[in-house]
């Protein structure tokens, strides 16, 4: 067997997920393979590297051991409702267990229409499939919870969105493919059995210890609310905004997932959105941190059921754990963007500091990543030079940088650049290199994508050969939208 598959949802009750193989594509050619990921998991990645490994990510092929699925949940959109999502262009082919016991979902992204897929034709972009590839590789490097790229392969058939576009598949591994949509699927149809099953199920894969605990569900909800909390401070942190934060694309592990419309801001505004179709801003940078809050919410009312058997009470015990989002997600923010000053441990003031430099950075149209890069070799060097020539109305930073200097007067300066050097990425994945990768990789191209995908690997080292990549968008070059491409 190539995959040592051991599927543990599969086995859950029938009301979980549709079983559905993958369709065929026609000339399917790998871009990328993940070989180093593959080890991780126990994977041979040689025999991998081979027809048979091609016909499996692809889709043409079921692999040994594979029982392959498609999962049901529900979510809220944008803000509204919808009961009947689903994986609909999506197959989890199974799961494999790494060597310390972690469980992974092996899903192919793009492998045909399933019972979800509504009107959808099932197919994915090579776009979309580059860009996952590209930015979920660059997240575990920059040290975020994401799913990882496994595989890119192009499919050799035509797929019909603003246009006729090359097709893709894409292979996707998470911890698990649970959202709160998933929760949501049950509690929507009122089958607080399923319901039950689903959280016991999740409690044992990613909450354990909260097994031992008097209310195990009231345990899985802090938990969620932990990892979701700080894992919205880390994106803030570098200048990340997720675009489609809807409740069908929040895992309850705490991994990100679902690159669709997703940036890292150039410029800095807390306003900012790419999304073409976020026309309120729901999802924008700042936006992010009530969103995360709405969204667990959501999840919460989905566990009132198995929180308490008196309601009453268990609207108490939702309520009392949600009021700790605030401060936990308050708390990582603060540590995460005092740390990109140099400063550890920062308290209120450092904070107000902190605030200080980005209202400065929103007014001067400063590049988010060069400013904070460059405030690490302003330290070293002395010389504020480079950092003023980053806003456009350097007198705000004049007087911000003097009181920057003189809070980390006592601070030990060596090791205060080494806490923003290892804070503050050099490279992030620009959304003009990820859609000049796109452009070149439509033509058939992949120089260009595997040139990208290899600089992200160190983010947070200079690398001489690449300084072409640290630099912001020429004007002509920013990109000012950005698509699902579904
Ligand atoms: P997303 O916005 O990517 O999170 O997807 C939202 C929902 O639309 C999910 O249920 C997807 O499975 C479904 N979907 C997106 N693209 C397609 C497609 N090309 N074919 C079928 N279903 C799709
Ligand atoms: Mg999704």
């Amino acid at each position: 067997m190539i995959f040592p598959f051991d599927n543990s949802y599969a086995r859950l009750p029938d009301a979980f997920f549709a079983p559905v193989e993958p369709t065929p594509v026609s000339a399917p050619l790998m871009i990328r393979l993940n070989d180093r990921l593959a080890t991780e998991l126990g994977i041979d990645a040689t025999r991998l590297d081979s027809a048979e490994g091609l016909a499996i990510l692809s889709g043409n092929e079921v692999a040994e051991g594979s029982e392959p699925l498609a999962m049901a949940y529900s979510g809220h959109q944008f803000g509204g409702f919808s009961p009947q999502l689903g994986d609909g262009r999506a197959i989890l082919l199974g799961e494999v267990v790494r060597d310390d016991g972690v469980r992974f979902d092996i899903q192919l992204k793009g492998a045909g229409q399933t019972p979800f897929s509504r009107r959808g034709d099932g197919r994915s972009a090579l776009g979309p499939v580059l860009r996952e590839y590209i930015v979920s590789e660059a997240m575990a490097a920059l040290g975020v919870p994401t799913t990882r790229a496994f595989a890119a392969i192009a499919s050799g058939d035509n797929v019909l969105r603003e246009g006729l576009m090359p097709g893709g598949v894409f292979t996707r591994v998470a911890q698990s493919h649970i959202r709160i949509g998933t929760f949501q699927w049950f509690a929507a149809r009122e089958d607080h059995d399923n319901l039950k099953v689903l959280a016991d199920y999740t409690i044992e894969r990613h909450y354990p210890d909260a097994q031992h605990d008097d209310n195990p569900y009231r345990a899985l909800l802090v938990g969620v609310i932990e990892r979701q909390a700080k894992l919205i401070a880390h994106w803030m942190q570098l200048g990340f905004i997720h675009g489609v934060m809807n409740t069908d694309n929040m895992t309850v592990s705490g991994e990100t997932i679902d690159y669709g419309p997703c940036a890292f801001m150039d410029a800095y505004h807390p306003a900012k959105t790419f999304s073409s179709i976020d026309h309120q801003g729901r999802y924008a940078f700042a936006n992010q941190s009530p969103i995360g809050h709405w969204n667990l919410t959501r999840f919460a009312e989905t566990l009132l059921p198995l929180l308490d058997g008196d309601p009453q009470r268990s609207v108490a015990e939702a309520e009392s754990a949600l009021d700790a989002f605030a401060g936990i997600h308050r708390t990582a923010l603060q540590e995460r963007f005092t740390a990109k000053i140099g400063i550890q441990q920062g308290d209120a003031d450092d904070w107000h500091l902190v605030e200080a430099l980005l209202s400065a950075m929103a007014e001067g149209e400063a590049d988010f990543t060069l400013v904070f890069r460059h405030l690490s070799d302003a330290l070293e060097s002395g010389s504020d030079q480079a950092v003023m020539h980053l806003f456009n109305q350097p007198e705000a930073i004049v007087a911000w940088l003097t009181s920057w200097r003189s809070r980390l007067h006592d601070v030990d300066r060596s090791q205060a650049i080494s806490l923003m050097r290892r804070t503050n990425p050099v490279f992030i994945p620009r959304n003009h290199r990820v859609e000049e990768a796109i452009q070149a990789g439509n033509s058939g191209d992949f120089a260009p994508f595997h040139r990208l995908h290899e600089v992200l690997q160190h983010p947070f080292t200079e690398q001489p050969e690449f300084t072409e990549y640290e630099a912001a968008p020429a004007p002509d070059e920013v990109v000012q939208a950005t698509f699902c491409g579904t």
